[in-house]
């Protein structure tokens, strides 16, 4: 491109908060074939919510469910409205293993830590402050709460740890349907007494509204669409459902540190790939991607390794590059 075009895409560019880290990159952007999408934070507002607490009795049966919801998008302002019926006892066991689990969580700055701590402070409880946090990255969080280790996170998680999660496998299942993330509380065994299952948690998060759009945008131009994600599968699909991404362009369960790794999969038979991502377990996926693009309420680092930074949190913007770039989208408004 003359000097001249690249000015004013660069222009049009600014005007609609996308910014090009330079004229290749603003020559490259034209030539995607694939957009892989992280999902938190991306396609979905990355804003968590607390939704179910579910308890477990020593059989492992699930108990109560009082957080129950209908609507998996709901932000389930009173999540248990249709919970009234719960016995005092039972009651008292979910909100034991909401406490534990918001304890173990408060050293954490994950979202789906976030959602579970606020969850807690809402409904009333006095989160006792924990000792010695482990984040276990992609898996969970293990915590020393009141002596007892306590570990909140993913079947992987408790697998590790010698617990069996198995007699939760409904439970996650149903929530995970739903497009919830479901992650199992259990208190880890010590001085040889056996781990135990608690209960299960989930946080819901809601798609971002132009996602759909989006995505179909990108389709229609012939662009193949993907999702890489951390979260479990069903998760996964159920988000990749309502946006309108194929189930087998879905990568789930992929760690922080190979997501770059699935990235360059990806692009092994030659696709250019442009990655969009807005958290630090994005930056060596944003580098490594043909095109790397930082979106929205992005972090600093993922800013710094992304070739495009949107400004806003609009997964339009995405099509918008790519428009920019082929000449398509030309008002300067
Ligand atoms: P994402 O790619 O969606 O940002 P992560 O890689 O951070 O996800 O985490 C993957 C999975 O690990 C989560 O879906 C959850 O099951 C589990 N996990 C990670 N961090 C935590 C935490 N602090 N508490 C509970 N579970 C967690
Ligand atoms: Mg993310």
């Amino acid at each position: 491109a003359t000097p001249a075009a690249t000015m004013v895409g660069t222009t049009i560019g600014a005007q609609n908060g996308v910014l090009f880290k330079g004229g290749d990159v603003l020559e490259r952007a034209k030539d995607v074939d694939t957009v892989v999408f992280d999902k938190t934070g991306t396609l979905t507002r990355g804003e968590m919510t607390l939704t179910d607490v579910v308890t477990f009795d020593a059989a492992g049966d699930a108990v109560t469910d009082g957080g129950r919801t209908n609507d998996a998008s709901a932000n389930a302002s009173d999540p248990r409205s249709d919970g009234g019926a719960v016995a005092t006892r039972e009651r008292a066991d979910e909100s034991e293993v909401l406490r534990l689990a918001a304890s173990a969580e408060s050293g954490s700055e994950h979202p789906l830590a976030r959602a579970i701590v606020e969850g807690a402070e809402e409904r009333g409880i006095d989160v006792p402050e924990a000792t010695e946090f482990e984040n276990v990255p992609g898996h969970g969080i293990r915590a020393t709460v009141e002596g007892d280790e306590i570990l909140v996170g993913n079947r992987k998680l408790l697998r590790d740890e010698g617990i069996d999660p198995s007699s939760a496998e409904s439970t996650m299942e149903r929530l995970e349907n739903e497009g919830k993330t479901a992650m199992l509380v259990a208190r880890a065994g010590s001085d040889g007494a056996q781990g135990e299952l608690l209960g299960v948690v989930a946080d819901a998060d809601t798609v971002k509204e132009s996602a759909k759009d989006a995505v179909a945008a990108l389709r229609e131009r012939g662009v193949e669409v993907m999702m890489l994600t951390g979260d479990n599968e069903r998760t996964a699909r159920a988000v990749a459902e309502q946006v309108g991404i194929d189930p087998e362009n879905v990568r789930a369960e992929v760690l922080p540190e190979d997501k770059s790794d699935a990235v360059e999969e990806i692009q092994a038979d030659g696709s250019k790939a442009m990655m969009v991502g807005d958290g630090v377990n994005d930056a060596p996926a944003l580098a490594v991607a043909y095109v790397g693009c930082a979106i929205g309420s992005g972090t600093d680092v993922a800013i710094e390794a992304a070739d495009v930074t949107l400004m806003r949190d609009d997964p339009q913007d995405v099509v918008k590059a790519i428009r920019i770039s082929d000449g398509t989208l030309q008002k300067i408004k």
